[in-house]
């Protein structure tokens, strides 16, 4: 049985967004006009590009907010001979975009790189890929925009942020964060950042930057595969909760905090346990409905059962894949 707690929490009230202007079958055409290494000092394991787009010949000009997401499509046509599906890319610039006026939008692509499990032979990931080929001056057709619930609320200055990022989930951050910023908001934005090395880190500069300028803002690293520079040993986005639990704890427990989490699939499984392990129930309440049943048992919180007995409340913003 799943129950819920006393606590009904409609959430923040949330900006209006137009979504789909272009579609698979209308796309716009973009153009690129810049593709640069995100990742530390060009020496990380993967390769992240952020691309940026000019759309001023597109319905996207001016028309998303960060946060949201874009479809790109690549050409040529799948192994059934159908023409590829549009991929999903999180925006990375603010609303405004990348060049202030709402005309160019980024975001940083993963080339997918891998072996196929049968012979071993190199996997290209296609869209990624294309993406990460196209130089300034190439088209690309573009969809979106998409999503209408991963944004900064309608009033953003009543509320505080915690955003929890592993890879290119860092994306809507960025843009996020500049929207924030630029509106002069003084809310408390706390960004923790997970990456196996210190050289996959994205967007670290600007992130670096922003807290020394920005008393309100607090950037957090958790390097899964070394140790950390402030002395602890190797943790991932969840153990930083116990590790800065004097800052962390007491943020969750205020009434003004939204969590956003975006990155791999699954992440949110250690989120959540972490959170049941240290917050009080009535602070949990406000962020996850827990079927009682699975309370006595953190530890043995998976994937699957998170799935079929957590739930997380409108202060909670998801986005995984
Ligand atoms: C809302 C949203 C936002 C996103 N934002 C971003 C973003 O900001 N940046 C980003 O880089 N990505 C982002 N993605 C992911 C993106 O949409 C694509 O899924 C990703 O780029 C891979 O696409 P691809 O065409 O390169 O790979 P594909 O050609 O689609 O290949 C991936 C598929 O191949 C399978 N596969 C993987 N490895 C192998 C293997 N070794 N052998 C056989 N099959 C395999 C996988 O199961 C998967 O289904 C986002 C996704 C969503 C839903």
């Amino acid at each position: 049985m799943t129950t819920t707690n006393d606590r009904t929490d409609a959430g923040p009230e949330l900006p209006d967004v137009v979504m789909n202007l272009h579609t698979p079958k209308s796309p716009g055409m973009g153009v690129v006009v810049a593709s640069d290494v995100c990742t530390v000092k060009k020496k990380a394991a993967g390769f992240v590009r952020n691309v940026s787009i000019d759309v001023s010949g597109t319905e996207l000009a001016g028309k998303f907010k960060a946060g949201q997401a874009f479809g790109v499509l690549a050409p040529g046509t799948d192994e059934k001979g159908k023409p590829h599906k549009v991929r999903l890319y999180s925006l990375s610039c603010a609303t405004n975009g990348e060049d202030g006026k709402g005309n160019v939008i980024a975001t940083p692509v993963k080339r997918l790189i891998d072996e196929h499990e049968d012979d071993h032979s190199l996997f290209l990931g296609v869209t990624s890929n294309y993406l990460c080929d196209l130089k300034p001056g190439d088209e690309v057709k573009l969809t979106g925009p998409n999503g209408r619930r991963f944004l900064i609320p309608a009033k953003p200055e009543e509320h505080d942020y915690l955003f929890l990022a592993t890879g290119t989930g860092i994306a809507p951050f960025r843009g996020m964060m500049m929207d924030l910023l630029e509106q002069g908001v003084n809310s408390q934005i706390t960004l923790i950042m997970g990456s196996p090395y210190t050289t996959d880190l994205l967007f670290d500069d600007y992130f670096r930057e922003m807290a020394e300028k920005h008393e309100n803002v607090r950037y957090i690293t958790a390097i899964s595969r070394e140790p950390q520079a402030d002395g602890h040993g190797k943790l991932y986005v969840q153990d930083r909760f116990a590790a800065n639990q004097d800052e962390l704890v007491p943020m969750l427990s205020n009434e003004r905090t939204l969590i956003y989490v975006c990155g791999l699939a699954g992440m949110e499984t250690g989120i959540y346990q972490q959170m049941a392990r240290l917050l009080p129930p009535e602070h949990l309440a406000r962020y996850l409905t827990v079927n009682p049943e699975v309370m006595g048992d953190v530890d043995a919180w998976d994937r699957q059962l998170v799935k079929q007995n957590v739930k997380p409340t409108k202060r909670v913003f998801l986005e995984v894949y």
